[in-house]
């Protein structure tokens, strides 16, 4: 293969590529190789040019064994840290056994493979831990019931009841989970179905009227009296679950004395879909949530207040499965909140 025939190659490559000839010098880089390199790589010796230790040492045994090797290259653009995976291979650049043989170095961007490696392995080991403290707390009273409390009618009850409570925390885990995992299969099939969904909101707060009373908040029903619509596409069961975890929330968080309502827009143009919406608000006259965990909020297992969150028997998957059920149903959900100005909860959904 004469030189131009390898530039040509190269330069074709949709990623990061260079030729290294025999005499350890760089033949030919492509414009993506450059944009990671740096300008003027050509000709200067591939140890100065590449600087990756790990790249390095690839190209080296490459170039003296004539075996392919791989190696990770660690790198960032514009404050993101980038991960490349180096595949360095032996390759005949010119005629002549000796003086022709080099490597054709490609790399490939890995970085979201790793970065969805990384989620999935904090998502484990998050789990992991929401079940192990109640597991434990399980554990620890089976052995006492076994042991020191056996004959103790009085502190059977309570613990039967604190265990009972631990229980029902890693059944509300699971099913969140379950939940979670159901979503986001689905995430791309929007819902088919037609809802009534005035109709819907009513019954989801006649259904937490009990909670609220229990908890000492007041529930208003700021909807649209005697309506049943607007008829949106939905599912029925999974919008119930999106304005039952923000009621709930409200109430959970709002705490005694608050006041929790429920609202519904006509349907109008909405810039934020660019198309006709309805967009409902759930707002409370709570503590509220300072700025800087906004964004965060609706990352799983993400809490303002961990201790505050396991008291109120909270999973930390509410807002996650919520934006996840609103995803699918091409909606938008914003959150606006100040310290002592309590919070307001939109979800925007399209009409048609
Ligand atoms: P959790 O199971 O902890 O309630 P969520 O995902 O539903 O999990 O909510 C995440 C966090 O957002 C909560 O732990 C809480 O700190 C905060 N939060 C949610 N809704 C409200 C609200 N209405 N007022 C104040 N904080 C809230």
């Amino acid at each position: 293969m004469s030189q131009p025939v390898v530039a040509s190659l190269v330069a074709a490559l949709p990623m990061p590529a260079v030729a290294i000839g025999p005499n350890e010098r760089i033949e030919t880089a492509n414009e993506a190789a450059v944009r990671l390199f740096g300008e003027g790589i050509e000709g200067r010796h591939f140890i100065t040019a590449l600087r990756q230790p790990g790249l390095l040492d690839a190209i080296e045994g490459g170039l003296r064994e004539g075996q392919r090797r791989q190696a990770d290259v660690l790198t960032h653009d514009r404050g993101q840290d980038l991960v490349f995976r180096a595949t360095v291979a032996p390759a005949q650049l010119r005629e002549g056994a000796l003086q022709g043989r080099g490597v054709l170095v490609i790399l490939e961007d890995v970085t979201p493979m790793e970065k969805a490696g990384q989620m999935r392995r904090d998502f484990v080991a998050n789990v992991s831990h929401e079940l192990r403290t109640p597991l434990t707390a399980l554990m620890g009273f089976i052995e006492t019931l076994k042991g020191p409390a056996r004959e103790d009618p009085q502190a059977r009850e309570r613990f039967l009841g604190i265990m009972e409570a631990e229980a029902g925390r890693m059944n509300r885990l699971v099913g969140d989970l379950l939940s979670l995992s159901r979503v986001e299969a689905d995430e791309r099939m929007r819902p088919a179905e037609r809802v009534a969904l005035g109709g819907l909101l009513r019954s989801c707060l006649n259904g937490l009227a009990p909670l609220a009373a229990e908890a000492g908040v007041t529930l208003v029903d700021a909807l649209p009296a005697g309506e049943d619509g607007p008829e949106i596409p939905g599912d029925p069961d999974q919008l119930r679950q999106v304005f039952g975890n923000l009621v709930e929330n409200a109430i959970k968080y709002g705490g005694r004395g608050c006041e929790v309502r429920l609202s519904m827009d006509p349907p109008a143009y909405e810039p934020r879909l660019r198309a006709t919406g309805v967009c409902v608000r759930v707002s409370d006259t709570g503590p509220g949530i300072s700025e800087i965990h906004l964004p965060r909020l609706t990352e799983r297992f993400y809490r303002v207040d961990n201790h505050r969150s396991r008291e109120m028997g909270g999973t930390g998957l509410g807002l996650a499965i919520v934006k996840h059920i609103v995803n699918r149903h091409r909606g938008r959900l914003r959150i606006e909140s100040a310290p002592s100005a309590g919070s307001t909860f939109s979800v925007v959904l399209p009409v048609d």
